[in-house]
């Protein structure tokens, strides 16, 4: 079957390596990282970094599942394509002793039987000197199978995969599509193509292609790069990725010494605590193009300097990303029509599972959709 997957991000790059490899003729399109937000025109994507989290633990069995299956498949994706993305530093999960979100993390790790240590206060300070924390908080760190990946180069991975199975790429910004007799015409620029299917995973721009068809709150966000010299890259060697998961449902997460492209070691911390909705595609573009929020960005190096309280920062940095929600908290991998189907809803966490999530796009455009995924459990929640 020739399939169109139209969005060039985590889950579409996935969705069509797995659909190529399984024998089907695959057209990929989308376009790649702006070289200036500021002045560009289009689409953006929310995988324009050097650091995700990745972890089996999850409050929600569906995110925990798929995140699990997609972690077993990395080092395999990246010994097949030779692009490394995946750093196996652990992520540590903490929170004060007692509360929701930190009891629900025990429970999820005893349901999943997932490997993971328990920390309390003192042992924390101990096993993770660099950070502070309140004297009635308690952690559960995922030593193995977790860390942080890299999403460009997970995105580059794929791509690559795609390749090998004789996928071709095009790097365009779809306009939009026509369902004709016997297929769908995908129009870019002043070119289409045709394909018996297609597959939408455009992320927070989805709806832009569907006239605002589907329940997605897609949500501004900002993180705070922070960037640090050799010696204090040094200090922290082994810092795993960390999650807080505050007493009134705030959880920011904080990456540990990446290298970026441009030579330098940050730490990034996120974890926004208003949800502005961005509700036109004008406003999507208008965010990412306006750099972020300053006012955020102060909050998270308030928030850095009382968790890594001797942190030596050289310099502060803030970046726009979006998160895109949907009603039941699961993604939307569903057919809209016999011949179009869309897999979107990250819900602030589909990186480290988009290969999965992938993998289901590919079987909802080829009609096995799982009820759980189906737009009307979506809007039922
Ligand atoms: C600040 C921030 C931190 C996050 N941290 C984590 C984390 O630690 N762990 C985690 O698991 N997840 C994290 N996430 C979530 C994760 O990055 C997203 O869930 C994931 O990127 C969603 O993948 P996607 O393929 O749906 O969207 P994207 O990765 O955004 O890809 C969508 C692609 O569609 C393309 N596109 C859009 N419109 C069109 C069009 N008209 N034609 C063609 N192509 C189009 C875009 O160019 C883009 O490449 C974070 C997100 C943000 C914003």
């Amino acid at each position: 079957m020739r399939i169109a997957i139209i969005g060039r991000g985590l889950i579409g790059s996935a969705a069509a390596r797995h659909l190529a490899e399984a024998g089907h003729e695959v057209v990929l399109i989308g376009p790649g990282e702006p070289a200036n937000y500021a002045s560009h025109p289009g689409v953006f994507g929310s995988h324009y970094d050097e650091g995700r989290i990745t972890r089996g633990l999850d409050r929600m069995p569906f995110w925990s599942r798929v995140s699990r299956a997609s972690i077993a498949r990395y080092r395999g994706l990246e010994a097949a394509t030779g692009m490394r993305f995946f750093t196996e530093v652990g992520t540590l999960m903490a929170g004060p002793d007692g509360s929701r979100g930190i009891a629900d993390v025990a429970d999820v790790a005893k349901r999943d039987s997932l490997e993971c240590a328990r920390f309390d206060a003192k042992a924390l300070t101990t096993r993770f000197p660099y950070f502070q924390f309140e004297s009635d908080t308690i952690g559960y760190f995922e030593a193995q199978h977790a860390g942080h990946i890299s999403p460009r180069n997970l995105v580059k991975s794929q791509g690559i995969a795609v390749h090998k199975a004789g996928g071709r790429i095009i790097d365009a910004e779809v306009d939009g599509f026509d369902e004709i007799a016997g297929g769908v015409t995908v129009h870019f620029g002043a070119e289409h193509l045709t394909a018996d299917r297609i597959l939408i995973a455009a992320g927070g721009f989805t709806n832009g292609l569907l006239s605002d068809a589907l329940p997605l709150k897609v949500y501004a966000r900002t993180v705070a790069l922070f960037e640090i010299g050799a010696a204090e890259a040094q200090r922290l060697t082994g810092q795993p990725s960390l999650i807080y998961l505050g007493p009134n449902g705030e959880d920011p997460y904080l990456l540990p010494p990446i290298r970026y492209p441009d030579g330098r070691t940050y730490l990034k911390l996120g974890g926004d605590v208003i949800d502005t909705d961005l509700t036109s595609q004008e406003a999507r573009k208008d965010w990412f193009r306006s750099g972020g929020s300053a006012e955020v960005g102060a909050m998270l190096t308030d928030h850095i300097r009382a968790r890594m309280p001797e942190l030596e920062i050289k310099s502060t940095h803030i970046r726009p990303c979006v998160t895109t929600y949907t009603p039941s908290d699961h993604p939307i991998i569903d057919l809209l029509s016999e011949r179009v189907a869309v897999a979107v809803g990250g819900n602030g966490k589909g990186a480290k599972n988009s290969d999965e999530l992938g993998r289901l796009g590919g079987e909802a455009v080829l009609g096995r959709v799982a009820p759980d995924l189906a737009l009307a459990a979506s809007v039922a929640a």
